[in-house]
């Protein structure tokens, strides 16, 4: 195989954003492809000095990941102990409590907002912990990350929170600048990122409810329990609209009907392979769940990672646990892409179609698959319904 030169060639890939931050000479865009995905365009390919920069930090172009299997793992179950901050985050609020953390030893902290006048989130750099309350929570979209990734200054210091994917190419970026020691990179176990189209029809639908603009988004919400905290908040209780009755973009989102193609078919990040320091996450699973207030999966994965968690004591309560109480309700492999994939793009490119049609469509069709999927058992259901009319 030739060598690819740079990443022109590249489709349906992580969308990460690092090959555009790398780029000599800014010649790469990250743009949204027809089905709503982060992707990158190179603008004037005739300009491109072929330096192979994007190649190199591309983690979707090379089959390995660029941190070396840790030997030495360390799982704790953890949670703030600070109230008001456990409350507020998607699990126990310990990806917070590393970012406030990582400020007062002086670094800058890089998380991810959303942006109500863009309609999207993006990652942001900041060294106010004001300011950093914005990363607070899950944003269940795929975060833009060119403008924070390109502003990386070689003298600071970086505690940087993303998808494993993005921190995969992070790694290599860093690497390659030989700013690595500058750096404490931290990703979570991830399920995956739906199509902007999706979300851009949930603004729409959500906005015609309340008859006015977004100015705040909260995914999650601890009022009936972590356990119950799917739940999408909009302008501060205006609009809220839980997964377990009926929530179309849950419905879509936790159902794997419309993530990105990479998501089913290229990730190599389930369970413990990562390129990141600390992994986190929500530790579902029996040990924890009585717990209604939410605790945070954590992975200690460096020496760097161990140190982090280990100065953080005084603010978290950290309970060493079994990697696989850890992992426990952790996707072990990625989903399968559905067989109707592009039926289902489909209907979220078309303005003709809302997003409730497509939940129902998407539900029956999964009804149908299921029946089909187990012929027997379908054939002696509808015996025994017949012998009951
Ligand atoms: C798309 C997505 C899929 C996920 N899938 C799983 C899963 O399958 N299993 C699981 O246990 N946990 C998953 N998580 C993580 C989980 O939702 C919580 O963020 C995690 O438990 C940490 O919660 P916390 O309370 O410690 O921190 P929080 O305060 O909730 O911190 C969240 C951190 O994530 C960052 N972040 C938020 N949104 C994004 C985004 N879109 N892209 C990149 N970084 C972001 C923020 O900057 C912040 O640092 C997922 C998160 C996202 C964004
Ligand atoms: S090969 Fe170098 S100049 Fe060309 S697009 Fe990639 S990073 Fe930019
Ligand atoms: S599921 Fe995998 S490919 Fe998709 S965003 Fe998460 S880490 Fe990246």
């Amino acid at each position: 195989m030739i060598p690819q030169k740079n990443i022109i060639q590249i489709k349906d890939c992580y969308g990460c954003g690092v090959c555009a931050a790398i780029c000599p000479h800014k010649l790469i865009q990250i743009k949204l492809d027809k089905n709503g995905f982060y992707q990158p365009i190179i603008r004037d390919p005739l300009k491109c000095t072929k330096c192979g920069f994007c190649v190199s930090v591309c983690s979707f172009l090379d089959g390995d990941i660029a941190l070396e299997k840790s030997k030495k793992i360390e799982g704790f179950a953890a949670w703030s102990n600070n109230e008001a901050i456990r409350y507020k985050s998607s699990s126990g609020g310990v990806g917070f409590e590393l970012g406030r953390f990582s400020l007062v030893q002086g670094y800058k902290a890089c998380g991810v907002r959303y942006s109500v006048k863009k309609k999207r989130a993006e990652h942001f750099i900041t060294d106010s912990e004001q300011e950093y309350q914005e990363s607070m929570g899950s944003k269940y979209v795929q975060s833009y990350t060119f403008d924070a990734f390109s502003a990386f200054k070689k003298d600071e210091k970086y505690f940087v929170t993303g998808t494993p994917c993005q921190i995969d190419s992070l790694r290599r970026f860093i690497r390659l600048k030989k700013i690595e020691e500058n750096f404490v990179l931290m990703d979570f176990f991830c399920h995956g990122v739906p199509s902007m189209l999706m979300w851009d029809k949930y603004v729409q639908l959500v906005e015609k409810k309340i008859e006015g603009k977004i100015f705040h988004v909260s995914w999650r919400n601890k009022q009936a329990g972590w356990h119950n905290s799917w739940v999408m908040n909009v302008n501060n209780g205006k609009y809220s609209s839980l997964f377990n009755r009926g929530d179309v973009f849950y419905n879509m989102f936790l159902s794997d009907s419309c993530l990105g193609k990479a998501c089913y078919d290229s990730c190599k990040y389930k369970a413990l392979t990562s390129s990141a320091d600390i992994r986190i996450g929500d530790l579902w699973g029996k040990t924890y769940g009585h717990d209604e207030k939410g605790v945070s999966a954590v992975l200690a994965l460096t020496h760097q990672g161990r140190e982090m968690i280990k100065s953080l004591k005084e603010y978290v309560t950290f309970i060493t646990e079994d990697i696989e109480v850890v992992t426990e309700g952790q996707m072990k492999n990625p989903p399968i892409r559905p067989l109707m994939y592009k039926i289902y793009m489909w209907m979220l490119r078309s303005p003709l179609i809302d997003l409730k049609t497509e939940v129902i469509v998407i539900k029956t069709i999964n009804r149908y698959v299921a029946l089909l999927a187990h012929p027997k058992q379908t054939i002696v259901k509808l015996i025994k319904k017949i012998q009951n009319i």
